[in-house]
């Protein structure tokens, strides 16, 4: 989700990903600058100069209501939330305990525990604008990230040789990951995990879900595999290299270096090897790529353009979808959907399997596709052939909720406008689109909102 920031979880709304679940990869807030050290031999990533933020340094909450207009983001309910902060924490040591934490360390991280309010004016900010899918790429896919990521597969080719091999996780996509998530480890957030979750879990509109991320943070200081000194990320609790949420790390983080920890924060190995496993766990398919970038034919018909409408291959050139270069595709019998980020201007893209575990480490597709393109051109492939429509001007949010309730006005779409254009709103713009005749690919540009307008 997240400079990066803000992107990933503005991406969403261009990106049209389903919003369902936690993203394993939070907001990621404030760049920290480090170097990941040159010594080969002890494989750790330096740890940046990186403080924790303490409480009155960073600044404080707006006071105010928040955007979403939630209950439980009123000014009100959030000082009273915050006014029975420490009964909420010590009200969590009886799950604390069924996880096996012990008094001794509940008491220890959590004593002098203070919520951090400024996270209920990130959680309800709203973006005027969002990123078009080819400025995300840009910011993520540039000549400097990847000749930094040729550089870390080369320092740490015996580590990513291991991986590969325990895996069967190509280590591009791992490296690609690591580079985009933290421009490998020299960005991330300098918030507490702790504090961020223990607050998210007693104040705002989603305690349950941070609660369990809460209990999970305690569990990871519980066992010893890191001190709450390196658990510190995005305001969303996502933290190290690869961003991973607690309950995430929990699940897939791994001592692939033997220490007893499992360190996906410092130790090289256990990172790489951690998202790795991941994405194993996740259906990676060992010696498949994710996906390939296709041209459409004239007229061709986008709501075939479905996460749910999977064709072979084979089927997909039937319709005439081709690779740009004219190459055939490897394994004609294998399944794909098919993507058309920026509508029928823009380039297609047919999604393997692959690509659907990118999915599960964060739903916003354009993500997903930044990852793939940058492991893509680790391994020295070129940049897409076809043009994205960058003429084509980004809607504020103003315009975003007005196309959402022309949608709805018109019945095509049946949500709350809230100015996230998701997969919902992509629906209705196609039906729509269908309707007048024009492709119907689900792109919110400037064009299909004067449409509307005029209707
Ligand atoms: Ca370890």
């Amino acid at each position: 989700m997240a400079a990066l920031g803000a992107l990933a979880l503005t991406v969403s709304a261009c990106a049209q990903g389903s919003s369902g679940g936690g993203p394993v990869m939070g907001a990621r807030a404030e760049a920290v600058t480090g170097s990941i050290p040159q010594s080969a031999s002890a494989p750790r990533v330096a740890t940046p100069q990186r403080r924790v933020a303490q409480a009155g340094s960073a600044k404080e909450w707006s006071g105010e209501d928040g955007g979403s207009g939630h209950p439980l983001m009123s000014a009100e309910a959030i000082r009273d939330a915050a006014a029975n902060f420490d009964r909420c924490v010590a009200g969590m040591w009886p799950d604390a305990a069924r996880r096996g934490v012990t008094q001794a360390n509940f008491q220890r991280f959590t004593q002098g525990l203070t919520p951090d309010l400024r996270i209920m004016d990130l959680m309800d900010s709203q973006p005027e604008f969002t990123k078009a899918v080819w400025d995300y790429l840009d910011v993520l896919v540039n000549d400097t990230r990847i000749a930094k990521g040729r550089e870390i597969l080369a320092r740490y080719k015996a580590q990513f040789d291991a991986v590969e091999r325990a895996y069967g996780v190509d280590r591009t996509i791992v490296a690609s990951i690591w580079g985009i998530e933290s421009n490998y480890s020299t960005l991330g957030g300098d918030r507490s995990v702790l504090r961020s979750t223990a607050t998210l879990a007693c104040v705002g509109r989603r305690q349950a879900y941070f609660r369990n991320e809460f209990l999970a943070a305690l569990d990871i200081l519980n066992r010893g595999d890191l001190t709450p000194d390196e658990m510190v990320g995005s305001w969303a609790g996502a933290f190290g290299p690869t961003q991973f949420m607690p309950t995430a790390f929990n699940r897939y983080a791994v001592d692939f270096d033997g220490d007893g920890r499992r360190d996906a924060v410092g130790s090289v190995a256990d990172l790489i090897a951690s998202t790795a496993n991941k994405l194993k766990q996740d259906g990676w398919q060992a010696g498949q790529t994710w996906g390939y970038e296709v041209a459409v034919p004239a007229g061709f018909n986008y709501m075939l353009a479905d996460r749910a409408k999977s064709y072979t291959l084979a089927q997909w050139e039937h319709l005439g979808v081709r690779r740009p270069d004219g190459r055939p595709f490897p394994r004609p019998g294998d399944k794909a959907f098919l993507l058309a980020p920026a509508g029928a201007e823009g380039p297609a893209f047919l999604m393997l399997g692959n690509f659907r575990a990118i999915l599960r480490y964060n739903p916003a597709e354009s993500y997903a596709l930044a990852i793939g393109h940058f492991a893509d051109r680790l391994r020295g492939g070129a940049p897409f052939m076809q043009a994205w429509p960058r003429q084509e001007r980004v809607l504020t949010r103003a315009e975003r909720l007005e196309l959402q309730q022309l949608l709805a006005r018109r019945g095509f779409y049946r949500g709350e406008p809230d100015g996230q254009l998701g997969g919902r709103t992509r629906e209705a713009l196609r039906s729509f689109q269908a309707s007048i005749g024009t492709p119907a690919d689900g792109f919110a540009s400037s064009d299909v909102l004067d449409r509307l307008r005029r209707r």
